[in-house]
């Protein structure tokens, strides 16, 4: 591109169910025009998408009643960048184990993903993790998270936590087990810009 400021990129918050306002807090405080999608017009205007935390099953039928499902794989399949934090990794996965009975996703990701694998809610638990392309440790926060059991050759894996992957990337795909949206530390929704904007 030659001459002129590069538009600031805009990115969307699935606002179907979830921790929604926290992603969209920490997408402003980086400076790009974030917004909520709860329709496939508002996708069509994003650069790339974030998948809260929540509740996986409940965001994938929601998703569907919406119309959005079959438009959030299309726009994946299609190089679309998308982050997805906790249940948001869930729905990025391609292969999910202790799913609910019938459980979608939308896919994307060639990951096998346990749910609930830490336990349940009383053990969530926090931790300082490594995270590759961060020179400190990032804060992380896991409530009833899911972790990576198994995964394809493209995936990059960024951080582990209790031996198993938590932090995965595969080309504009990002997904971690814990909440990098709860808390002021924006490194890691800086990452995901950097796949939105490269
Ligand atoms: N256990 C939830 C699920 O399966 C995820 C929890 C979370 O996002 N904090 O969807």
């Amino acid at each position: 591109m030659v001459g002129g400021a590069r538009r600031a990129p805009t990115v969307g918050v699935l606002a179907l169910q979830g921790d929604v306002r926290e992603h969209l807090a920490a997408l402003i405080a980086l400076g790009v025009e974030a917004i909520t999608v709860r329709r496939p017009a508002e996708l069509e205007r994003c650069d790339g998408v974030v998948l809260p935390g929540g509740e996986s099953t409940t965001m994938a039928k929601l998703a569907r009643i919406f119309g959005l499902l079959d438009p959030l794989r299309e726009r994946i399949a299609c190089g679309m960048p998308a982050f997805g934090t906790c249940a948001g990794m869930i729905l990025l996965a391609d292969r999910i184990v202790d799913g609910a009975h019938d459980q979608e996703t939308i896919g994307g990701l060639d990951v096998t993903v346990r749910r609930n694998a830490f336990g349940r809610q009383v053990d969530s638990f926090e931790d300082d993790l490594l995270l590759a392309g961060l020179d400190d440790p990032v804060h992380a926060v896991f409530i009833r998270a899911p972790w990576v059991e198994a995964y394809g050759p493209d995936v990059e894996v960024l951080a582990e936590a209790h031996g198993h992957p938590v932090a995965v990337r595969q080309g504009g795909l990002l997904a971690t087990s814990f909440h990098p949206e709860v808390g002021a530390d924006g490194r890691v929704h800086r990452l995901f810009l950097d796949l939105v904007q490269r």
